[in-house]
């Protein structure tokens, strides 16, 4: 006991302080992109030809978020002319058409609306649904209840059962063998709930889109009230997204 608490002592309180300072990620982290519609209209082909997510649309000159999986080839082909990616983390939105991303200073919003705060903002509880993803995306979410990220701080919570959860965190593209499974999580929860998609899969099937065995993405079967993009998102994105959702940033 003596030597747990020392030890505990010695290490002192591991917990950031986000959202109150900001976390630095490091430099090579693929952020928000700012696109460039200047850039030339050959090179910008050749970046939609080479996306291996058909997440960039020549013509309009435009970047989908819940397509793309930040393998920054664009960026790399285009020498940083058509997309550079930068540092900033907070890529969560409420309405997926944001995620379709065409200018230099765009930023991303979620719109937290008053009933959401004030049914969830002090204590959401979530099922997680791992609806044939590859793991990635589940253990970054996992991340989240170490004691650097804390997220019970927050009072959010995961739960074993859909039917003690206020909504669902799902990952994976839903395949064809998880649809039962995906739909009876969703009807097990009492109303009023929430739909979270987490990462590019749940989005619009990711990787595996296009495949006979993928839904892709779980607006094709449900609503979703929250979309969070990345291949899988960092940690401190998902976490800023569920805050600005509660209404606590
Ligand atoms: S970073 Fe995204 S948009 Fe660019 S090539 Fe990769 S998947 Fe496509
Ligand atoms: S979005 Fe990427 S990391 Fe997440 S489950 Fe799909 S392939 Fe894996």
């Amino acid at each position: 006991m003596i030597k747990t608490l020392l030890t505990r002592l010695e290490q002192g309180n591991k917990t950031s302080a986000y959202p109150k300072k900001p976390v630095t990620l490091i430099e090579e982290y693929r952020g928000l992109p700012e696109i460039k519609q200047d850039c030339a209209d050959n090179l910008v082909q050749l970046c939609s030809e080479n996306c291996p997510q058909d997440a960039i649309d020549p013509v309009a000159k435009r970047v989908d978020l819940g397509k793309c999986v930040f393998c920054g080839a664009c960026e790399q082909l285009s020498e940083g002319r058509f997309v550079h990616f930068t540092n900033n983390h907070e890529l969560g939105v409420s309405d997926r058409q944001q995620l379709l991303v065409d200018s230099a200073v765009q930023r991303l919003s979620i719109l937290a609306d008053n009933r959401i705060k004030k049914l969830f903002g002090r204590s959401l509880q979530l099922r997680q649904v791992s609806a044939g993803g590859c793991n990635a995306c589940e253990a970054d979410v996992n991340v989240l209840g170490t004691p650097f990220f804390d997220l019970a701080r927050f009072g959010i919570q995961f739960v074993a059962s859909p039917r003690h959860a206020d909504g669902m965190l799902v990952t994976g593209p839903v395949t064809v063998n998880m649809k039962t499974a995906l739909l009876k999580t969703y009807e097990a929860i009492p109303e009023p709930k929430l739909v979270i998609a987490t990462g590019a899969c749940a989005i619009s099937g990711g990787p595996f889109f296009n495949s006979p065995q993928s839904l892709d993405g779980v607006a094709s079967l449900i609503p979703v009230d929250l979309f969070i993009p990345g291949c899988p998102p960092h940690p401190l994105t998902t976490l800023h997204a569920l805050l600005q959702f509660l209404g606590k940033i």
